[in-house]
């Protein structure tokens, strides 16, 4: 017997072959064993009754399957958004959000418990950082959106991830990259490259090693300040990943990899949601493939900013449009009565 039982959602398609011809089994159990886990997304060892009795009992004795139990369960009122509160092996809680936009389920699934960046405006960073997930813990979190549905028996299956829950997936970089691995498989979830948004940030490093190794994501970068004091100021994260920097890694990103990169741009009134700043966005962008994400701020208990009024936010991506031919979207505010909302998850108590 092994010490510590493995994680079945730790583990790639490949790995899971090799850990059963370690275990002596054939191989050819892994396509069923795989299917129970990602299609249909079985909650025990017991309901995978195809699986040879030797190969469950050796699951049972040395491996787990990291299903995620859900402390709390929170609809909006709007009936968009749901929110999971769900608890780790080690009694820790992170959030996780199903969101419904036009017929499309996408899951915002967290990355660490906590997170150390500490934006002076986001309910994750005013709680401090506590560890980092394993993969099979940012898995499970897919896997249980996947399977409300399917117990609900909801029309729509879990289309897309955006790992924008808690934490910061760059600081969290192979943990990530070995669930995004997992997620995307084919024959699993099929949650492809075109399905997963990750938002940084700005981690310079990160974002290098991603363009290098070509990881087949979608990459949002929040920037919420166009001059280095303004951002600095809200994301501490810039004084260690200074503005230059940072946007000679998203040119590097976009060259490399061919993609556009979103910007995500925290409204706050009077902050940085004047004409000006848009222009200060305008011109900073000028020349790389880029979408703005307009989030207008959410409340949250350690900050006293306030969003942007509509008419701002209209008038911001106005200008975007018309002077810089900058494509934008305001975000819309779903969820915002349950905390679900951008930068809204926090875990109050255990
Ligand atoms: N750590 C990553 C991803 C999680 S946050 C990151 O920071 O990018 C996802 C987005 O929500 C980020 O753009 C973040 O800046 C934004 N956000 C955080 N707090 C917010 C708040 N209170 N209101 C609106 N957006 C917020
Ligand atoms: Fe962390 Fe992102 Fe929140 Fe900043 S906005 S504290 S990086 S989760």
């Amino acid at each position: 017997m092994s010490a510590t039982p493995i994680n079945l959602y730790d583990l790639t398609r490949e790995e899971l072959r090799v850990q059963l011809v370690r275990w002596g089994f054939n191989p050819f159990h892994t396509a069923r064993l795989w299917n129970y886990l990602y299609i249909e997304l079985a909650a025990s060892f017991d309901a995978m009754p195809e699986l040879p009795a030797k190969v469950r009992s050796r699951l049972t004795a040395d491996a787990q399957l990291g299903v995620l139990a859900t402390a709390l369960e929170t609809d909006s009122r709007d009936g968009f958004t749901r929110k999971y509160l769900l608890s780790l092996a080690d009694h820790e809680r992170i959030e996780t959000v199903l969101m419904r936009y036009t017929g499309r389920v996408t899951a915002c699934i967290s990355s660490q418990v906590g997170c150390a960046m500490g934006c002076v405006f986001c309910a994750t960073g005013q709680m401090g950082y506590t560890r980092h997930l394993t993969p099979g813990e940012i898995v499970a979190q897919a896997v249980h959106v996947a399977r409300a549905l399917r117990t609900a028996e909801e029309p729509h299956r879990l289309r897309n991830i955006v790992l924008m829950g808690m934490g910061e997936p760059l600081h969290n970089y192979d943990a990530v990259m070995q669930a995004i691995e997992i997620m995307r498989d084919d024959r699993g979830l099929a949650l492809g490259a075109e399905r997963i948004t990750l938002s940084t940030v700005g981690v310079v490093p990160g974002i290098l090693r991603l363009a290098k190794e070509k990881r087949p994501l979608h990459l949002a970068v929040s920037l919420h300040a166009a001059t280095q004091a303004g951002r600095a100021a809200l994301v501490p994260a810039a004084k260690k990943w200074p503005l230059d920097e940072l946007m000679a890694a998203c040119r590097t990103y976009s060259e490399t990899t061919g993609r556009r990169i979103f910007y995500e741009w925290t409204l706050i009134e009077g902050q940085n949601d004047s004409a000006e700043d848009a222009r200060a966005v305008g011109r900073l962008l000028h020349g790389l493939p880029a979408q703005v994400n307009l989030i207008p701020l959410n409340p949250t208990a350690g900050y006293a900013g306030i969003p942007t009024r509509t008419d701002a936010a209209r008038n911001f991506q106005h200008i975007l449009k018309e002077e810089f031919k900058l494509p934008s979207t305001v975000r819309q505010r779903r969820g915002i009565d349950i905390a679900a909302g951008c930068g809204q998850l926090a875990v109050a108590e255990k």
